[in-house]
């Protein structure tokens, strides 16, 4: 499919409610001085309802009686028009009739699974990931869900963190950009319209930065990288309008995240203004007594509820100890109030209030479920995430010539685990494998052969024999290694980030056969994979391209699409080198007075320092020359800003993307700064022999950081920019003064 597929038909999105937000508050007002405190309470408390319309349990008793008395404000993982009608009908018998919110994991899709959404960053293309949030966001609008938890806003720096898989990468500009777009994307530009849902920007705050990448620990880092490197992406989810922000299991300097009043009410609710709530995440206000941080569940509660939390997801104790805490004096009641308040405000945005049901009927959720437009989306995104890392004597695209190709390796006819984790479609028959992307793509011409080899994670060898058998059959062998669908997401840290089993020693016995090997590594997090990256022919990065992933992978294989997309994160050579982002400070061994000429005095004595593949790097079937590097004005006065201008040339033989990224560093300053940073970036698209300029614009703003008394400023004096197409493949260098 080609790029003019990508565009949905645009048609209306008609609004839920027209009320405007004054006629809102006073009809929270209304409802708030009709309230009891057990309803009010009500409101904060959220439960997952797998068991509500499940068998007759006494979970499903508990449940459905505390929602017909309006003790629920939400439910979560309650999905289906069917479903959540049914349970919104029990909450509308409570005395209030005030609806629920029914909330669920929308990470990558809903029904038709996009990639990962780490995989999605590594696109680059704002367009096709807002797009994407879009799609998952109408298929679970049709099925009765009005709330996701996504985005995953976090800065991911740690690959041994399994949750990496879920977010933008370790960029903060980069993520933040992204996270704007997947806020529009999910919520549309005003809450209520029927093919959006609310969207939740998560983890506030610093989950990213959990110490030795090891799930739900604690957070231990300077105010000045809270502020430049994870609070960034949130800034702008919220600045994008974002319904709902979820705090965090972790710490943050000693202080657990939802108890943490500095982040929820004095940044967030205080200095951003921020109108509307947080939710906890699951049974993390319970897990304040683990930490260590409250006595007890009544202690949880009010630390909680006065740090600012609004909904307790799962922990059930604000059900259990706030309408105690108000009556012994120990809450205030305005705090309470203030909670459902903000709750309510988005019943009413959403337009709960009017329609219940919000326009969900089994006709068009099927409609909309079945609706071709979402899997060509989904395989145009997956086309765009891949990343291709080597390709010698160009292998690739595969040639037409080829008669027999062997398709070999644990993943080659997978399908759940091209989905990877956190999805929400259990139906394995809608993924394309890449075995059966590559039959049908392949023809008559050429033969598909195929072996296993081994498992993604046992010792075992036997079926290399066959798999050699069988390479040494064909004109060249596509390899398929990497981590199974549940390797990596919440809960899946890794201390060894290598290809997990015996996957190398396969690679290195059919390469031994002398013909081209071409592997595609699928994964959720960068993997360690020494002698492929040595010795392979072509490698495909595929992470986990979701239910189009095998259509997409033939594409790139066969030269339909020329792959474009570009790391989001850096792929470090040992487990040992980590933390390795690509923006650090470092000690240089002298000054640096070119941008480009980086010596290390820090330097290992067992290993270099540079990592195996560098943030912003991916290759294409084309080349791109940088040439004619022009800035506006050498100097810049305050409030002035200067535009960055170069000649982008596709000097190949085919048509393609590239990636043209604005990096800066201030070198000196009266605090050490990054060696760079990424500023700005462009995604290009060009015919062969065809040039475009390109313009990036410089303010203030791009210069500044946080000093050490966390003020935001740019201080005077010369600026390196740097225009590569990778933060280790810089092309054009100039210098910028800002004056005093
Ligand atoms: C995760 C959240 C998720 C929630 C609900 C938690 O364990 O950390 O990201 O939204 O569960 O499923």
């Amino acid at each position: 499919p080609g790029p003019a597929a990508v565009a949905q038909k645009k048609k209306p999105v008609p609004e839920a409610t027209t009320a405007s937000p004054a006629d809102i508050e006073q009809r929270i007002s209304a409802l708030l001085a009709q309230m009891t405190l057990d309803e009010k309470v009500g409101q904060l408390n959220q439960y997952s309802g797998r068991e509500v319309t499940g068998p007759a349990s006494d979970r499903k008793n508990t449940l459905l009686s505390s929602i017909r008395s309006g003790q629920v404000g939400s439910m979560l993982n309650v999905k289906g028009v069917k479903d959540t009608r049914e349970i919104q009908a029990v909450a509308l018998e409570s005395r209030l009739h005030i609806p629920l919110l029914f909330s669920l994991d929308v990470i990558h899709g809903y029904q038709t699974t996009f990639p990962i959404p780490l995989a999605e960053a590594a696109s680059w293309d704002l367009d096709a990931i807002r797009l994407g949030a879009h799609v998952a966001a109408k298929e679970a609008a049709a099925s009765g869900i009005h709330w996701t938890f996504a985005p995953m806003v976090d800065v991911g720096r740690d690959p041994r963190w399994g949750r990496v898989m879920e977010g933008a990468g370790e960029d903060t500009y980069l993520g933040s950009q992204i996270a704007k777009a997947r806020v529009l994307g999910f919520q549309g530009e005003k809450l209520g319209g029927t093919d959006a849902v609310m969207a939740c920007a998560k983890h506030f705050a610093a989950y990213g930065a959990a110490t030795a990448g090891r799930d739900y620990n604690a957070v231990d880092i300077s105010e000045q990288q809270l502020w430049e490197t994870y609070l960034p992406p949130f800034r702008a989810a919220a600045e994008a309008g974002v319904a709902t922000f979820m705090n965090s299991f972790n710490t943050l300097n000693g202080i657990p995240a939802t108890g943490n009043a500095y982040l929820q009410r004095d940044i967030l609710k205080g200095q951003w203004k921020y109108p509307g709530f947080v939710v906890s995440d699951w049974g993390s206000i319970g897990e304040l007594a683990n930490w260590g941080y409250a006595a007890d569940k009544t202690d949880a509660a009010q630390k909680a509820i006065t740090a600012g939390s609004d909904m307790d997801m799962e922990s059930d104790a604000y059900h259990q100890k706030l309408a105690q805490l108000v009556q012994a004096g120990k809450v205030n009641i305005s705090l309470v109030d203030e909670a459902v308040r903000r709750i309510l405000r988005k019943k009413f945005e959403l337009g709960l209030f009017d329609d219940p049901y919000r326009f969900s009927d089994e006709k068009r959720e099927k409609q909309v479920l079945s609706d071709p437009q979402n899997r060509t989306a989904a395989r145009q995104m997956a086309q765009k995430s891949l990343v291709l890392l080597k390709n010698e004597n160009a292998t690739l695209p595969l040639a037409k010539a080829l008669r027999r190709v062997a398709l070999i390796g644990p993943l080659a006819k997978a399908r759940r685990d091209l989905n990877g984790s956190w999805t929400v479609d259990t139906d394995t028959t809608r993924i394309t494998s890449l075995y059966d992307g590559l039959r049908q793509r392949a023809g008559k011409t050429t033969e598909l052969l195929y072996a296993k080899g081994c498992a993604v994670s046992d010792d075992s060898r036997a079926g290399f024999e066959q798999a050699v058998a069988t390479a040494k059959n064909a004109d060249l062998v596509i390899l398929t290694v990497g981590e199974a669908w549940d390797m990596s997401g919440e809960a899946k840290s890794r201390t060894d980030i290598h290809l997990p089993g015996v996957q190398e020693e396969l690679f290195k016995a059919l390469k031994a056969t002398g013909k081209p090997v071409a592997v595609v590594v699928f994964g959720g997090r960068p993997l360690i994979f020494d002698a492929i990256a040595e010795q392979a022919d072509a490698i495909l990065y595929a992470w986990w391209p979701g239910s189009e992933g095998g259509a997409a992978l033939a594409d790139v294989l066969y030269g339909d699409y020329n792959p474009a997309g570009k790391l989001p994160i850096t792929f470090p050579r040992s487990v040992g080198q980590i933390p390795i982002a690509y923006n650090q400070q470092y000690n240089t061994g002298r000054p640096v007075t070119k941008p480009g000429d980086i010596r290390y005095k820090s330097a290992y004595i067992d290993s270099p320092n540079t990592p195996r593949y560098a943030f912003g790097y991916g290759l294409s079937y084309t080349t791109f020359k940088y040439s004619d590097l022009k800035i506006s004005q050498a100097q810049l006065k305050a409030g002035e800003s200067a535009q960055v201008s170069f000649t982008l040339t596709n000097n190949g033989k085919v048509a393609g993307e590239e990636v043209a990224q604005l990096y800066l560093r201030d070198p000196v300053a009266s605090v050490a700064r990054p060696l760079r940073e990424l500023k700005d970036f462009r995604k290009i698209s060009l015919k062969p022999g065809e040039s475009k300029t390109v313009t990036f614009t410089i303010d203030k703003d791009k210069l500044a950081f946080y000093n050490s008394k966390l003020e935001w400023l740019a201080e005077p004096g010369k600026f390196n920019l740097m225009v590569g197409s990778a933060s280790d493949d810089i092309r054009l260098e100039g210098v910028l003064e800002l004056l005093p």
